[in-house]
């Protein structure tokens, strides 16, 4: 099996690379590196079955031999770097999303893409089911990333009507772990960024907005499952266990043994209030749900990030 990973420089992509070359696949890596780090794939790129293209995936690509599959996962997603590169993140989205879905009916692959809880919005019914159709801004501060997903997710369904493509989209609700860049800006990274150099933990508006946390082994584990099944409309993955920001600030204190303090800054535009997947259909037909608790899954990436800062 050979497998097409686009973004997989990045934090989920680098570890879908592991995971696919442990499944025994071939993997090519497209990255071009605006939010992904070459340390992310370091660690792979001596591994025979490995193979890393450096090229922006909204600009056409031919790849030779044959492929099994083709992810796409290439887009900034944090709110600090998609804001920062609104173009590129629309390209990506909808001129990426095109590029990729072409690679697949040439090669007869499998395709998934990487689609997100933010398609929902600031949603007014919750916990979010796949049938909700959401609650976007098309001209807000998050619309670059909201509009590019939804047209991804259109794009895709368009590829299996009309060309028969195996297409499957993977709905990610918020994910952290291992190498998520400390300054990207999402609010992980940055509690543990703060907590460790003994600054405040900076909670936006009240802290009362609410997000539910996956650690990334159960996400990539759904998505290698999806991708396996023969079910083409959008799947939710993610860890039902909601929590409000503030506890989360608390916990990020209490698993750092940080005595940082907690100050409040204004809360962004379009935040939305409350996230929580609903993953009834991911259960029934992958057999799916997360398996690391999400205070488990914090313990490992502290250590992680622990160590990283240790050895510079
Ligand atoms: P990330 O920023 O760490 O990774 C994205 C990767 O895509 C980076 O390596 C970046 O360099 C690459 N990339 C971006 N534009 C590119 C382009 N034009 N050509 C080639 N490479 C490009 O982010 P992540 O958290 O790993 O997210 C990966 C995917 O998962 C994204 O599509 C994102 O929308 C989706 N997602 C993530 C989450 C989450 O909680 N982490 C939630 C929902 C959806
Ligand atoms: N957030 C925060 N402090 C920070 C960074 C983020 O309070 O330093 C909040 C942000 O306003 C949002 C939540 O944490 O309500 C999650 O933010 P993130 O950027 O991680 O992802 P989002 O789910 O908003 O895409």
């Amino acid at each position: 099996m050979r497998t097409l990973i686009t973004g997989g420089a990045g934090f989920i992509g680098s570890h879908l690379c592991e995971r696919f070359l442990a499944e025994g696949h071939a993997v090519v890596c497209v990255d071009n590196f605006i939010t992904g780090r070459p340390g992310n794939i370091h660690h792979l790129v001596e591994h025979p079955k490995f193979r890393v293209i450096v090229h922006d995936v909204s600009k056409p690509l031919y790849v030779d031999g044959l492929l099994d599959n083709v992810l796409h996962f290439a887009s900034p997603a944090s709110p600090v770097d998609y804001q920062k590169s609104p173009i590129q993140t629309l390209k990506v989205g909808s001129l990426g999303t095109h590029v990729t879905l072409g690679i697949a009916k040439a090669h007869g692959a499998r395709y998934l893409i990487a689609s997100t809880s933010e398609v929902y919005g600031d949603p007014e019914v919750h916990p979010q089911t796949e049938a909700y159709w959401g609650n976007v801004n098309p001209v807000g501060e998050r619309s670059m990333y909201d509009e590019s997903k939804r047209f991804a997710e259109a794009m895709t369904v368009a590829y299996h009507r009309e060309h028969g493509v195996n297409t499957h989209i993977v709905r990610i609700f918020n994910t952290f772990g291992e190498r998520m860049r400390l300054d990207d800006g999402r609010v992980l990274p940055n509690f543990v960024g703060q907590a460790f150099r003994g600054e405040p933990l900076t909670v936006y508006g009240d802290g009362s907005q609410t997000r539910s946390f996956c650690y990334v082994s159960d996400l990539v584990d759904g998505i290698y499952r999806l991708l396996n099944s023969d079910y083409h409309l959008p799947v939710n993955l993610g860890n039902p266990a909601e929590m409000t920001i503030l506890e989360f600030a608390e916990e990020i204190l209490r698993l750092t043994g940080s005595h940082s303090r907690i100050v409040y800054k204004p809360l962004p535009a379009d935040d939305p209030r409350q996230r929580k997947p609903d993953i009834s259909l991911a259960k029934r037909l992958l057999g799916w749900e997360p398996k690391v608790s999400r205070e488990e899954g914090l313990r490992r990436t502290i250590e992680h990030y622990k160590r990283k800062l240790a050895a510079k």
